[in-house]
């Protein structure tokens, strides 16, 4: 155990200084800061009972002691520096001061973690502040491999830190006790919060976290959480590993302080209600469609009032799926939570400024948000539509089994379009919860078109994004999408439906056939850019990739 002590020690003394890389100067931090566009995010808190107002106002507090818990697991130096680049009043100073505040540190989060400021490492340790300075996956291993069971299971728990011991030694300390001043001052707020709420789901869920917090267990509070059924929508703890790229077992802090959204709400409602009847109408070979479509993950659509820790570093979440903690997903399932406003705030800052371009000014006319979320609930409620039990060979299987790596992209482009025709199908119905006619037609299409842009600008090797480039080349090849001489894209209203019905029946039999051959095929002929989108896609290089949320008083 002691054999790599004196590497950790060398690594510390030797740090930065000598050859400091180069940092940014103002011109390229505000340059690097302008891809976030800076965005107020709004709420109405109108509907609260004054017991959920006080509630409120606790949990933004909490949330706030997040944003602390989460600088110091990202870097130990984080409330240092934070505390110098708060007494530079310089232009230089304010600016790494936001900058800063975005990343929750001195690295760059969409730049790889590259450093901003200088005297810090050049680039995010890996292990973040998990483990001791200089700590590798190999000591990680040997230190492990002989520890007792129970304090193995710990080494490789979401909730302990790595600390160096008086004596050198090793020693796994409790989140309890790594970060208690902050997290008992939030199990204080939490219990405030749930004696001030009348809403028995979030009172539970606050009494049972402000408990795990101080003793490390969160399985009764994340079950609290699967249930929680109320006006105030709160996520607050330790959830995701992202930030510990050296092992990803440790979890960072986050929150995200919400109020459910309640129109969107019976929408999602109606749109669950009829899953039967959408499955019945898919554009499929009625022998591969599902006569008993299961229950659907729960699923909640809100808007956020706060966001603090890793749940407001960098790229915004506009959506989140958790628990992560395995034991509650085997029993009660995971949630997904829409955030409609950051993905209004999105939309606004990210994708008009888009459409404008790819699509032209006049046609741009047509965007609406409305369309876009219903669209992308529409997505989320289609991911339980079509095959998921399949016969291949009198064998039975699943699509994600047969399609294997190429699942991902089919599975999301099949969402995609399956969305547009239960949409279509529901608005042809005649439905009051989702009025049709042309207008509404131009709206939905107009918008999926745009909104198509803004995923394959991130690049084609993720999955979503090459499920999308798919879609956008068939639609064109089918006529649905046309190409115009200037090298903008429209929709041709007479024949888009008939097109996404079409892709959609293909996309649908790939997966009720285990088909991966085709699968191969139709990805590698249609998921790329061609030379056309590339194009459309150059001219898109000032526009911001994200928000940067500004949170009302
Ligand atoms: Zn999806």
């Amino acid at each position: 155990m002691r054999r790599f002590l004196l590497p950790l020690l060398l690594a510390a003394v030797s740090a930065p200084a000598a050859d400091a890389p180069r940092v940014p100067d103002l011109a390229q931090l505000q340059k690097m800061t302008a891809r976030f566009a800076p965005t107020e995010l709004r709420a109405s808190t109108e509907h609260l009972s004054a017991g959920d107002r006080r509630a409120l106002a606790k949990l933004i507090e909490a949330a706030k002691v997040v944003d602390d818990v989460f600088l110091k697991q990202l870097y130990a130096k984080n409330p240092g520096l934070l505390a110098e680049l708060r007494k530079d009043t310089t232009p230089l100073g304010k600016a790494r001061l936001r900058y800063f505040w975005m990343n929750k540190g001195p690295w760059s989060s969409i730049d790889d973690y590259a450093a901003f400021l200088p005297g810090v490492p050049a680039r995010k340790p890996l292990g973040a502040n998990y483990y001791p300075e200089g700590f590798t996956k190999e000591q990680f291993e040997s230190w492990k491999a002989k520890l007792p069971e129970p304090q193995k299971k710990k080494a490789e728990g979401f909730f302990w830190v790595v600390r160096l011991g008086k004596q050198r030694d090793l020693r796994l300390v409790p989140y309890s006790q790594e970060y208690r001043a902050e997290l008992t001052r939030m199990s204080a707020l939490l219990k405030e919060a749930a004696a001030a709420t009348d809403n028995a789901t979030l009172k539970r869920f606050l009494v049972t976290r402000a408990q795990a917090f101080l003793a490390d267990d969160y399985y009764e509070s994340d079950v609290a959480w699967m249930d929680l059924d109320a006006p105030i929508d709160v996520t607050i703890g330790p959830y995701e590993t992202y930030s510990d790229e050296l092992l990803g077992y440790k979890a960072a802090f986050e929150a995200y302080v919400c109020l459910r959204d309640d129109a969107e709400t019976k929408k999602l409602a109606f749109l669950t209600s009829r899953m039967q009847e959408l499955e019945d109408n898919l554009p499929l070979d009625p022998k591969y469609r599902n006569p008993k479509v299961g229950a659907l993950a729960p699923l909640r659509v809100v808007n956020e009032v706060y966001s603090g820790g890793e749940g407001n570093q960098g790229v915004q979440s506009a959506a989140f799926n958790l628990p992560n903690d395995e034991r509650v997903v085997r029993e009660k399932g995971s949630k997904r939570v829409m955030l409609k406003n950051v993905q209004r705030a999105k939309f606004e800052k990210t994708l008009v400024p888009i459409a404008e371009r790819v699509i032209g000014k006049e046609a741009a006319r047509d965007l609406s948000f409305d369309s876009f979320f219903t669209h992308i609930v529409a997505h989320e409620v289609t991911h339980g539509l079509g095959p998921h039990a399949i016969t291949v060979g009198g064998v039975e299987s699943s699509p994600r089994k047969e399609l294997k790596e190429l699942y991902g992209a089919l599975e999301e482009a099949k969402a995609d379009v399956t969305g547009l025709v239960a949409l279509q199908y529901l608005m042809d119905k005649g439905a009051p919860e989702l009025p049709g006619g042309a207008e509404a037609e131009r709206r939905l299409y107009t918008t999926f078109l745009a909104s198509s842009f803004r995923t394959l600008r991130f690049g084609i090797h993720e999955a979503h994004a090459r499920g999308m480039a798919m879609q956008v080349n068939a639609l064109v090849d089918k006529g649905g999408f046309v190409v115009r001489p200037d090298g903008t894209y429209g929709v041709d209203f007479a024949k888009i439906k008939d097109a996404v019905r079409e892709l959609d029946r293909e996309l649908l039999t790939l997966e009720a056939t285990g088909d991966y051959a085709g699968a191969k095929k139709k990805l590698e002929e249609l998921g790329k850019l061609r030379p056309e989108l590339e194009k459309a896609l150059a001219g898109l290089g000032d526009v911001p990739i994200d928000i940067e949320p500004v949170f009302g008083k």
